[in-house]
């Protein structure tokens, strides 16, 4: 039995519908490269809608593609451009020759965020080698913040402080970079390894099937737990429920509240913003950032051009993410912020929503540890974005391990295979 305090299922995934449009609270940003968002995860059917490769990136009143993983002939055109450029600072660069072939270096833009085709050129080939890399490397690194760990990665200093902050701050929903530098990596490696996208239909279409993979009559929503033990479950508006095992699903703070003791961390507060407007602005499917910081937006898209279902027909409808506790007049910041953005005027564009969450998303501070138990007792679970990583991956994955550790407890003599559909937790 899974009982749900909301009247839907959903939690932070909740979408809101206001005219037409389906708005979600969530940030949005997750990625194809989630391997509990992969087919064989049990979320058969969820359509994940991507956003074009890369993101885009605004720096002096002009958009430069960003973070575009090449193809196997653009990789080798990458490493041999890299082969005869000079290292960071050892003198003037030029357009590369490359004995048989003339390869196209582009001249780069005085303040263009990724500078030169070489300093792109290095970054494509850290890209690679980042996606190639296995997640345990990554996570034997030394952790330091992020903020302290990005010089140390042999970019230029202009790609660091034109791309990698601002997308790693989108990535992470932290705008100073005080994330564990194992969690940035994780982050930027499942930026280079997959394509960022939304679920087609709102963030909810992802809970909504996993309730749906559940045999009728298990979820009961409009029931708050109020106290919880190995063999019982006390709700505010249904009394007691006796059961076998329990397994709280909650955010931390809720969790904490049923388990005196448990670890509370820090959060990361978002405000999202939504705008409809009637004309389309030329960004396409693009998730746009801004490279000179220069206003509160982190992070903004047409999200009708990824996901048409978002926008009744003739509309659009722009969602933008604003890290950070709110600021008074928020709408007016971030409307002046998005027409330096788009480079259009915002002021007839209606604002449809500003939801702002206090506690989005667990800070994960060094040092931070990736696989907090989920198993507190035998017949005593819990699990979250706060027992993994603060992402819809982590909460998944924290699923996973719970749901494996109930099974194992429970004698069940079966093991989690990862086309099962995710297990029904026996809550009561
Ligand atoms: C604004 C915002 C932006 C975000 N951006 C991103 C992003 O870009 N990428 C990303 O991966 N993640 C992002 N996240 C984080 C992501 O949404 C969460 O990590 C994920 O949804 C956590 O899922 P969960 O199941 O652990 O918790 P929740 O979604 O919080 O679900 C917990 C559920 O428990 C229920 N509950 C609580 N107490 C009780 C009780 N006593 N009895 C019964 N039920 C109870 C709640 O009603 C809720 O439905 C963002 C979140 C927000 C809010």
């Amino acid at each position: 039995m899974v009982l749900e305090a909301a009247h839907e299922v959903g939690g932070r995934m909740a979408t809101e519908k206001v005219d037409g449009f389906r708005l979600d609270r969530i940030g949005r940003l997750l990625s194809t490269a989630y391997p509990e968002l992969r087919p064989a995860s049990g979320l058969d059917g969820l359509v994940l809608r991507p956003f074009a490769p890369g993101v885009l990136l605004h720096s002096d009143g002009r958009h430069h593609r960003a973070g575009v993983q090449p193809g196997a002939r653009g990789a080798l055109h990458a490493v041999r451009a890299l082969a005869s450029a000079p290292r960071p600072g050892g003198g003037p660069r030029r357009p590369v020759a490359v004995p048989g072939r003339q390869v196209s270096v582009p001249r780069s833009r005085t303040g263009a965020p990724l500078g030169t085709a070489v300093d792109q050129a290095r970054l494509g080939v850290a890209f690679g080698k980042l996606a190639g890399t296995p997640v345990e490397r990554l996570l034997a690194r030394p952790e330091t913040t992020a903020a302290e760990a990005l010089p140390a990665r042999g970019l230029p200093v202009r790609t660091i402080d034109g791309f990698l902050r601002p997308l790693l701050a989108a990535l992470l929903c932290d705008p100073d970079l005080t994330t564990s530098s194992r969690c940035a990596d994780l982050a930027l490696r499942a930026f280079a390894s997959g394509r960022l996208c939304v679920p087609e239909g709102g963030a909810e279409a992802l809970p909504r099937r996993l309730a749906r993979t559940l045999p009728p009559g298990t979820v009961h929503t409009g029931v708050r737990v109020t106290s919880v033990s190995t063999t019982s479950v006390t709700t505010a508006e249904h009394g007691e429920f006796r059961c076998g095992a329990v397994l709280i699903a909650t955010g931390a703070r809720a969790a904490a509240e049923l388990l005196p003791g448990l670890r509370v961390p820090d959060f990361h507060p978002v405000t999202v913003v939504h705008h409809s407007t009637d004309e389309t602005p030329g960004t396409g499917a693009s998730l746009l950032l801004d490279a000179e910081r220069g206003g509160p937006v982190a992070h903004t898209a047409v999200v009708s051009r990824v996901d048409p279902s978002r926008a009744p027909a003739g509309r659009t409808l722009v969602s933008s993410t604003v890290l950070g506790p709110p600021v008074p007049g928020i709408d007016t910041a971030v409307r002046m912020h998005l027409a330096r953005l788009y480079g259009v005027s915002t002021a007839r564009w209606e604002t449809l929503g500003v939801h702002h969450t206090a506690e989005a998303v667990p800070a994960m501070r060094p040092p931070h540890d990736l696989r907090r138990p989920v198993r507190l007792l035998a017949g005593l679970y819990v699990c979250g974005d706060h027992r993994d990583t603060g992402t819809v991956q982590g909460a998944l994955h924290s699923a996973h391990r719970a749901a494996a550790a109930i099974l194992t407890d429970l004698g069940t003599n079966r093991s989690l295979h990862a086309a099962d559909p995710v297990p029904t937790a026996r809550a009561a």
